[in-house]
């Protein structure tokens, strides 16, 4: 029985938990940069997925990599040993340039794995007293929405009525590097500096150029695991292999540069699957992994065979359409294309962003409904984007997108806005 929009979302609203507040857009197929919703209305995809779909969405290289795995062999757990996991963290390892990885599925767990490895090696390594170790976090910071996770966020919406919260974190103002310093002076536990290199649900706050410089200078001093939460920012989303490879001028793979604040903990999720299937990995060296022993971690799905092909072929894709260079050229052509428009625009403030991880600041209250208003105009005129924190709008295309496919959102994005 083919059922409307309407009527799906009724389905929604009547069978499901009220846990998002999705734009009444109903999607049933997509490709590369654009989906389609149940009336065959074409859109462009800003949002990708919350950047999970920067190769586009269904690949052909990542879904037949995926199907073909599917009919041969989808889970074993890690009871046994499966014949595409080594592959699949000797080539990530090999492509990150980390000793090893931790396979997991979403990115909450892979945060979660990142705070207990980080723990476990302040205990084991850095001598830190039992239950005393503390993570040293920032304001505004969105890390997924497990209990522990929440536990250290400042959004209320996220923390109310979920508490008792984890205790174990400390509280610093985001890019502020004298926090930082205060912070791991005043306190000989800390285990880790956990921090996203951008911050992307916030609101696209970029921090000074040589914040994460800083920061990892400071937590190498002071013998504290820089770790870096990429699950957002990662895989070509900010115009280099990684947001905390700085203005490497990598050609779609990073290649090292002096800029590349190297994490000792790198946590990735969304695109390394190119949001074909849940897959999120932490990968660090030996030093660090090496404390995780059999039986202290794990997850019946991390790392099965179907997510190990899929993850392989979306890291190629990366590589191979360089799609880290396209991101920074078009990120660059866009935010000069909506400066030329902010100009003379009373409606928006402010475009900021790197690579294709942009937003636009509305000229009104954070509480107001102006930003909704745009993306349901945006969402009539073929594009998809949605508000993040209020008054912001994020704008984050597949990084497979063409040069005349960005003019054009370009667009209907100044067209939308010029109606309010
Ligand atoms: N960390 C960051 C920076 C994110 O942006 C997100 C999701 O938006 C997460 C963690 C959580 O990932 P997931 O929703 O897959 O649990």
């Amino acid at each position: 029985q083919k059922l409307t929009s309407q009527e799906t979302i009724a389905l929604e609203e009547k069978h499901g938990a009220h846990n998002y507040h999705p734009l009444p857009v109903v999607l049933k197929r997509g490709e590369g940069v654009y989906v389609w919703d149940i009336e065959d209305k074409q859109y462009y995809d800003f949002l990708s997925a919350y950047s999970a779909v920067n190769q586009g969405h269904c690949h052909p290289a990542i879904v037949g990599a995926m199907s073909k795995q599917a009919e041969t062999l989808t889970l074993t757990s890690r009871a046994f040993h499966n014949d595409m996991l080594g592959k699949y963290e000797a080539y990530t390892t090999d492509y990150f340039q980390f000793d090893k990885l931790l396979p997991m599925n979403t990115g909450a767990e892979a945060v979660e794995t990142a705070i207990k490895i980080a723990r476990k090696w302040a205990y084991e390594k850095k001598g830190v007293p039992e239950h005393e170790a503390q993570i040293i976090v920032c304001e505004n910071n969105f890390h997924g929405r497990t209990t522990t996770i929440i536990s250290f966020s400042n959004d209320e919406g996220a923390r109310k009525n979920f508490g008792p919260y984890t205790p174990g974190f400390i509280k610093i103002p985001y890019d502020d590097i004298d926090a930082l310093k205060r912070a791991l002076v005043e306190n000989k536990n800390i285990a880790g500096f956990l921090v996203e290199p951008i911050q992307g649900e916030a609101g696209v706050f970029t921090p000074a150029s040589d914040f994460l410089m800083k920061a990892k200078a400071l937590c190498k001093a002071n013998n504290t695991l820089f770790i870096a939460d990429e699950i957002q920012t990662g895989i070509a989303r900010t115009g280099a292999l990684l947001a905390v490879c700085g203005n490497c001028t990598c050609k779609g793979h990073c290649e090292r540069q002096e800029t590349y604040s190297r994490p000792d903990i790198l946590i990735l999720g969304k695109a390394l699957s190119g949001g074909a299937y849940p897959v999120s990995a932490v990968l660090a060296d030996d030093d660090v992994m090496n404390v995780i022993k059999p039986g202290q971690h794990g997850s019946t799905f991390g790392g099965n065979p179907v997510a190990s092909a899929v993850a392989m072929a979306a890291l190629n894709v990366v590589k191979d359409e360089k799609l880290a260079q396209n991101a920074r050229v078009l990120g660059e052509l866009f935010r000069s294309k909506l400066n030329e428009y902010i100009t003379e625009s009373k409606i928006v403030n402010l475009v900021r962003g790197r690579g294709l991880l942009n937003a636009i600041l509305i000229n009104d209250t954070e509480d107001s409904s102006t930003a909704w208003d745009i993306c349901m105009a945006l969402k009539e005129n073929g594009l998809l984007a949605k508000p993040t924190h209020g008054n912001i709008i994020r704008f984050a295309p597949p990084l497979v997108m063409t040069e005349d496919q960005l003019l054009d959102c370009v667009a209907i994005i100044v067209k939308t806005l010029k109606q309010f």
